[in-house]
Formats: C-alpha cells, structure tokens, sequence
C-alpha cells in the first residue's frame, strides 16, 4: 500500500511540474457569480442535496453576512451563503463547492458543537464578574473556539469532498477557492487560524486517498495549477521520508475509520442532517 501511495504521489508531482508554467495570471474577482442569479445557486444547492439523499427540504440563500448555518428539525431548512465568497466562483464546480463546503457545517452539526463548548467554558470559572475571572474565561474560549474553529473547517472541506463526488462535481474546485480566497484575503471560507496551505494540504490529503482517479483526472485552472504550486515544496519533502509517508496514510486511515464509526452511529438519528449524513456515498 506503501508503495502504491508512492506511486500515486510521485505522479501528482509529475503533473505539477508539468504544470507550473501556468502563470497566477486570473482575476480574483471575476463577478461570474453576478451574471447569476439565486435561482442557479438554488439549482446547484439542489443538485448536491438530492444526490446525497438529503431529506430535508432546503432553500439556499445569498446573505451579506457571515454566518454558522445552523441545523434544525423543522421542515424547512435555509442553508445561507456569505456573498463574499461568491465573488471567488467562477463555475458550476466551484459554486458547488462553496454551497458543499457550508452543508459540510451542517452535517457535521457544528453550530451547536461550538455552543456547547462555549457555554461550557462560561460555566467554569466562578469568578467570571471579576476583571481576571472575565479575562480568564475569554482566553479559554479565544483558545477553545479557535482550535474547534480549525477542526470545523478541515471537516466541513473533507465532508464537501464527499458530497460533491456523490454529486458529481469536480471536488478539487474546492482547492481553488480557498485559494483564491485566500490570495485576497476574504471571504467566509477562510479561517484566521487554519494556513492556506494546511488547508490545501487537507483536503488534497484526503481526495487524493479516498478519491485517486479524480486527482488524477485533474481540475485544469490556473487557480488549482497555483494551489498546488502552494504545497508542492512540503509534498515533496514529505513523499521523500517514508516516515513521513507512512504518518500522512495513518491519518487518512484514521479519518476514515472516524467517518464509519459516525456514519454508524448518525444513521439512528433523527435529526434529517445527521441521517443524511449516514446515507452519502463514500466510494468512488
Ligand atoms: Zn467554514
């Protein structure tokens, strides 16, 4: 397996060099979305949730703010787009992922995994009225929230690799807009806390381990060429040292025992997120 990784790997890196006279010469701001209307994000958001099985009756919305989406038991859930990163997109594939990347949150139910961390760590100090107690109590949740906050995107970017795949969108779309996000500096994508090139690096990792046909089939932008070119450098020093190797596949391992133990225990949810959750399609 060790060596069928290698092989997988040392390919990739072929395809980057091959690559990496593409020029970072595109507009980050393109505006395709503009050209658009809600109606095709509808389109799009309707697409991943019924190919995933979703059971939920979902409207997607563009907002001017960002925002956790929340999940819900009601019949009707609004899932909302931050427009900012709307302005990154510049095809259906890329829409897709962004729409992937937020039921991604609402999956994974993190809305209320940071609520509940938060109101526990309010609960901790008995002094919060006094200026150290508050000040404590602050930095533990400044600390908390911005490790959960890391954890919640890498999931949520993992998770819409899934959903898009059931969907049949091209999930290294998803590479491109944090990246371009990223290049300019906003967006609700993005986390203060998590480097673009972790960011990258994760959700490669993981499409290129669950998903190998599909990186190899490759996502031909500029964007995706200038990502990669991002990582290629710590790709190639980690693909050298089997030590190295060996730790990124136990971590894939790890994911995905994670994910079947979640889907297992999902699946007698009655919450229609969490369900959904249980029904995507894992396998190419
Ligand atoms: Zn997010």
């Amino acid at each position: 397996m060790k060596k069928i990784l290698g092989v997988i790997l040392s390919g990739i890196l072929c395809i980057f060099i091959a690559n990496s006279a593409f020029a970072a010469s595109y507009n980050t701001s393109t505006n395709w979305f503009d050209s658009k209307n809600v109606s095709h994000l509808n389109t799009i958001g309707q697409n991943i949730v019924k190919a995933n099985k979703m059971p939920a009756t979902v409207i997607f919305k563009v907002t001017d703010n960002e925002y956790m989406n929340e999940n819900n038991t009601n019949t009707t859930q609004y899932v909302y787009i931050y427009r900012g990163d709307l302005q990154y997109v510049e095809n259906d594939n890329e829409l897709a992922a962004v729409v992937a990347h937020e039921i991604g949150h609402l999956v994974n139910g993190h809305y209320s995994k940071s609520s509940i961390l938060n109101n526990i760590i309010s609960s901790f100090n008995p002094n919060t009225k006094t200026e150290n107690g508050t000040a404590t109590v602050g930095l533990l949740k400044t600390i908390s929230s911005n490790k959960v906050n890391k954890d919640n995107e890498k999931e949520a970017d993992i998770t819409a690799v899934d959903l898009l795949m059931t969907a049949k969108y091209n999930p290294l779309a998803l590479i491109s807009v944090v990246y371009k996000s990223d290049l300019a500096k906003n967006g609700g994508l993005l986390d203060e806390n998590l480097s673009c090139e972790e960011r990258i690096m994760n959700i490669y990792d993981y499409t290129n381990y669950n998903y190998p046909a599909k990186v190899k089939e490759n996502y031909k932008t500029d964007s995706y060429q200038s990502a990669l070119n991002l990582i290629y450098a710590n790709l190639k020093i980690r693909n050298a040292d089997s030590k190295k190797l060996e730790k990124a596949k136990k971590e894939q391992e790890k994911l995905q025992k994670d994910k079947l133990k979640r889907i297992r225990n999902m699946a007698k949810s009655t919450n229609p997120w969490s369900a959904a959750y249980s029904v995507m399609n894992w396998s190419e």
